[in-house]
């Protein structure tokens, strides 16, 4: 079942997200907003190098495919560790839009749940890309929050065979992860070379500065 539309309420409203904003004031007002009144993150954003098959978190996001099919890369890595019960669950939802997102259980993993969640294809930025990567995090988060999972962790998604830009993919994931804080005690950034943990550590910079 892929996330609808009335479950994607973000815990901030911000009306801020004009594209005459420029992001990092976008991103540095999401921070004020957010710390109003408590003085403190609800959660905290962590950024790692390393396999997301081990993380211990409530929930691992798999970079899937529309067809929920399994193949190569993060979402081959997540089923062959999962094991087989995670592809019979895909194989019986059927498909997932792209920016959709849909939860099964983990298998064989430490984490309690999977959510597949097809990224788009890069097709050179005016394709709509930029609005369906902002999706698979949006649903992501919103599901992830339904089923009170507290805890989640993101490959970068789409930025593999799909061919999207590290920084700008690591932009949107940041972001929308700085206004999903206050549902999550944390959100995992996964990164599996050391230049892309560069990439999203200078963009969280980037957001706090
Ligand atoms: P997509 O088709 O969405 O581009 P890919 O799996 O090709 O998905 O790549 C998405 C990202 O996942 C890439 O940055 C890739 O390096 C990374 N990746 C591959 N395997 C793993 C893994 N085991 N853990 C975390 N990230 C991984």
């Amino acid at each position: 079942m892929c996330a609808a539309s009335g479950d994607r309420t973000p815990p901030i409203r911000l009306s801020l997200r004009s594209r005459l904003i420029p992001l990092n004031l976008t991103l540095n007002l999401n921070l004020l907003l957010r710390t109003q009144g408590t003085g403190a993150l609800m959660g905290k954003i962590t950024i790692k190098q390393g396999d997301i098959t081990k993380e211990a978190v409530d929930v691992i996001i798999n970079a899937a495919n529309t067809r929920l099919a399994g193949g190569g890369g993060v979402d081959g890595a997540i089923h062959r560790a999962a094991g087989p019960s995670v592809m019979e669950e895909c194989r019986v939802i059927g498909r997932c839009p792209t920016g959709q997102a849909v939860m099964t259980g983990a298998g064989r993993l430490t984490a309690k749940k999977i959510i597949h969640t097809p990224g788009p294809v890069w097709k050179g930025g005016e394709r709509g890309e930029a609005d369906l990567l902002r999706d698979c995090y949006v649903n992501s988060f919103a599901l992830a929050h339904k089923a009170g999972l507290k805890t989640i962790a993101f490959p970068a998604i789409s930025t593999g065979v799909y061919g999207y830009p590290v920084k700008e993919a690591a932009i949107i994931a940041i972001d929308e992860g700085i206004r999903h804080l206050p549902w999550f005690e944390e959100i995992v950034y996964v990164c599996f070379s050391e230049r892309d943990l560069e990439v999203y550590k200078k963009t969280y910079e980037g957001c706090r500065s």
